[in-house]
């Protein structure tokens, strides 16, 4: 396969990546890698909406307060004033780009209000706001001459100076592109890029009960770690509290604006329990809603609570939220004006994530990263609900910008000569693909049972161990065997569980998402991050042939 070089190399198809996508497209040639269909994203199930202060009765120092409260503490304020101020623009330049949100008789944006917000300033487009932004985003880069997508293509790992100059930490410092594998024919070459800009989104898969799809595997926290990026206050999970019960994959959500629209939570019994924890109730930040729930449920040993939305009429409610409306009535035969709703908490938002700046710019020169894979520092403990959709856009946008003010060009051709293929030689399928599904399994389930809304010190420390010896064991079978986008999975998905429960033992103190029962005090006045060290152990090396 030849090597291949281009002046953007964006790894990621959803609002964060294809953003970039859009506007790096007027400087550069662009390749956007997607692991899936281009379609595949988290950013196609938004359904809430995006946040931005554009109403009469609004302004960005209210949604800067919303935002910061619910951060609880740990917001990096400079971020978060970016995010409020430029969201503005960004949001009215996808209005111009051809985003039709809901509007009301007048033909005024109907702003909707989430748990957290002070105001109504939520822009929705019914309750299926991210398909809309996705398939305008992909309309797009499909008509720009110089967006080349490619889907089923995966990163294995960065390129750094370690993979032909030396394996010197010190001397690693720059990002030069990225192997990749093409999922069609299994071959793994490297692209070579001036920028490279990673968007590979979350990380839910990692947690047996989720909210996201399926490409949402870590993939950009263990690759950037792996090549020498620091990861920041990963111990921050959201679990949303209005998961559908039912076994379905993904879980799908019930939106927390069913919540905003009047929807009151309900033990089994019926009787209503939110009082109990928060004066706003049913509108309480998510992590103080999630552990209510979860503390009745092992009050009663239930398995789930109902969200009641029954005092709403019919017609109102599958004109605000079809898709919900007509997806619980034609799939699972529940008619929410009529019947309760069973839910239940699912992991759904990664608020840490690889370290970058106001800029976007990672520890390796010319490696951005923004979306729910980075850590701008906007959500700090907890994010605000619809802040996520925005801070793709703003950071993007901030990393093109950026990008135009490195006036040095890579040689690229040079580099592409001297970079080493990828060795296929001596690997074998080994026909184990059934431990690939038990260790996902596995870990899937440690995560859910020990890492989970609830924490404990004894239950980190036991998660870790198991993770630990599974991460080897995985590591081992990669060195040997063909690979594989399973495999690579596989391989992220527990390096990415294993910096998360090492996070979560790092903060010694309950803040925001993260509630341990051995630190059960918000115990530090100042600003305080959780950062893990990179890797740099050769590990992303294997396989090449210069090894
Ligand atoms: C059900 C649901 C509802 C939500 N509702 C809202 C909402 O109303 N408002 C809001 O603001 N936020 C919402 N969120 C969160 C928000 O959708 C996401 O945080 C955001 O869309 C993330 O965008 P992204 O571009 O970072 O990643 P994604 O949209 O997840 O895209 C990730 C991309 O990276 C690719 N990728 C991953 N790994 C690799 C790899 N190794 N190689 C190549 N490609 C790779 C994937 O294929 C995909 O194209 C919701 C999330 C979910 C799951």
């Amino acid at each position: 396969m030849p090597k291949e070089k281009t002046d953007y190399l964006v790894i990621g198809s959803g609002i964060a990546g294809l953003a970039f996508a859009i506007k790096a497209a007027q400087y550069g040639k662009v390749i956007v890698l997607t692991k899936g269909k281009s379609q595949e994203t988290a950013t196609s199930f938004a359904q809430g909406g995006i946040a931005a202060a554009i109403g009469k009765m609004d302004n960005p120092q209210t949604h800067m307060k919303d935002t910061l409260k619910a951060g609880a503490g740990l917001c990096d304020k400079k971020a978060v004033e970016i995010l409020v101020n430029e969201g503005i623009e960004r949001v009215q330049e996808l209005i111009d780009w051809g985003i039709k949100f809901t509007r009301d008789e007048t033909g005024e944006l109907d702003l909707s209000k989430e748990g957290g917000h002070s105001k109504h300033r939520i822009l929705h487009a019914h309750d299926y706001t991210g398909q809309e932004i996705q398939k305008l985003l992909i309309k797009l880069s499909k008509k720009n001459k110089n967006i080349i997508i490619r889907e089923n293509h995966m990163i294995v790992d960065l390129i750094t100076e370690h993979h032909f100059y030396t394996e010197e930490k010190n001397k690693i410092k720059t990002c030069f592109g990225a192997y990749v594998l093409d999922e069609e024919n299994g071959d793994i070459y490297p692209i070579i890029a001036n920028f490279t800009f990673l968007a590979t989104g979350g990380a839910g898969r990692i947690y047996s009960y989720t909210t996201n799809p399926a490409v949402n595997t870590g993939d950009g926290v263990a690759i950037a770690y792996r090549a020498g990026c620091r990861i920041r206050n990963l111990e921050f999970i959201q679990f949303h509290p209005t998961a559908l019960y039912f076994k379905t994959d993904p879980a799908f959500l019930i939106s927390e604006v069913v919540r905003g629209y009047g929807a009151k939570l309900r033990l089994k019994n019926g009787s209503l329990f939110m009082h109990k924890y928060h004066e706003l109730k049913e509108l309480a930040p998510r992590d103080i809603v999630a552990r209510a729930i979860d503390l009745e449920l092992k009050k009663y040993g239930d398995d789930f609570v109902y969200l009641d939305i029954t005092e709403k009429k019919g017609s109102d409610l599958k004109k605000r939220f079809p898709l919900i409306f007509n997806t619980l009535k034609d799939k699972f035969n529940i008619d929410m004006s009529k019947d309760f709703i069973p839910v239940i908490p699912a992991a759904h938002y990664l608020c840490g994530g690889v370290l970058v700046n106001h800029n976007a710019e990672t520890d390796l020169k010319r490696l951005y990263a923004a979306g729910e894979t980075a850590s701008t520092g906007v959500h700090g403990a907890n994010r605000l609900a619809s802040n996520s959709l925005l801070e793709g856009l703003v950071f993007s946008h901030r990393a093109v910008m950026h990008s135009l003010t490195i006036k040095e060009k890579l040689q690229l051709e040079d580099i592409k000569e001297n970079i080493p293929e990828w060795n296929k030689t001596g690997a074998e399928n080994l026909d184990e693909w059934i431990l690939i599904r038990h260790d996902w399994k596995e870990i899937q389930d440690i995560m859910w049972d020990y890492v989970g809304i609830v924490r404990s010190t004894v239950r980190l420390e036991r998660a870790l161990n198991r993770i630990d010896a599974i991460y080897r064991e995985i590591r081992k079978f990669y060195d040997k065997t063909i690979i594989t986008r399973p495999l690579l999975e596989l391989r992220n998905i527990a390096l990415t569980a294993q910096i998360i429960i090492r996070s979560c033992l790092e903060r010694k103190e309950s803040r925001g998402l993260h509630f341990s029962t051995n630190f059960p005090e918000n115990t530090k006045p100042s600003r305080h991050d959780t950062i893990i060290e990179p890797m740099l152990y050769k590990e992303s090396l294997k396989k090449t042939k210069r090894n």
